[in-house]
């Protein structure tokens, strides 16, 4: 699995624990039952204030949290971002995980190394970071740390799903960030998990399979002109 593409599926799966969000039998609080990251903490770690009944929290957010939470500014960054400081934000982003929230693990790992790129006046190379990284927060080397990286999940096969276009809806020119084709905003498809007629349909590239581009990945032409 390319590493971009990891970072895609846990901002799928971040958005996935925050749309089990429900309020709280006595009213006054939002509750969420997730699956793959503690919520609750990292909103109220990252001072997302959710009590509001009109608060959002989009898809394109969890993108930006999920970077946020490893340490870049934006997903575009991220995206922008070497193999070797990927594979060092994902062991960042276990920290974040429901049944193992600790991001102090993190500030440890950035303590250490701050003080040790000090004491021998140097900067250390993401090689070196990655060594760093593996020993602070998953505790190779170290005795009795609990570990925990999401790890790569078992492919899924996807079947197309036919929907009807909302006639109401006036489509739009896209372009796919991946295949580079452009095509109309009704001309996508949607696609889910082989049988899984329980989950909601994704919509992804015109060209799919062939192109993986997902509903992110589409971005009408206007707003690319118009930057
Ligand atoms: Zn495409």
């Amino acid at each position: 699995m390319q590493n971009i593409d990891y970072f895609k599926l846990q901002a799928k799966n971040l958005y996935k624990d925050y749309k089990t969000r429900k309020l709280s039998a006595a009213g006054d609080i939002y509750e969420y039952s997730p699956k793959y990251y503690d919520i609750t903490g990292i909103f109220l770690d990252y001072d997302i204030f959710d009590d509001d009944p009109k608060f959002e929290f989009s898809l394109m957010n969890a993108q930006h949290l999920i970077a946020k939470l490893v340490g870049f500014k934006s997903w575009n960054d991220l995206i922008k971002a070497s193999d070797t400081q990927l594979e060092i934000a994902k062991i960042k982003l276990g920290c974040f995980a429901f049944n193992n929230y600790d991001p102090s693990k993190i500030e440890d790992y950035e303590f250490w190394v701050s003080k040790a790129e000090e004491e021998n006046h140097t900067r250390f190379d993401d090689e070196a970071l990655l060594v760093l990284a593996r020993y602070y927060i998953l505790g190779e080397g170290q005795e009795n740390i609990p570990v925990n990286v999401f790890a790569d999940p078992e492919p899924v096969q996807y079947e197309e799903v036919n929907i009807e276009d909302d006639p109401n809806t006036q489509p739009v020119m896209v372009e796919c960030l991946h295949c580079g084709k452009r095509f109309l905003s009704n001309e996508t498809k949607l696609i889910r998990p082989k049988g899984d007629t329980d989950s909601e349909p994704e919509e992804v590239c015109k060209y799919w399979p062939e192109c993986d581009g997902q509903i992110w990945d589409l971005i009408p032409v206007e707003d690319m002109e118009g930057e």
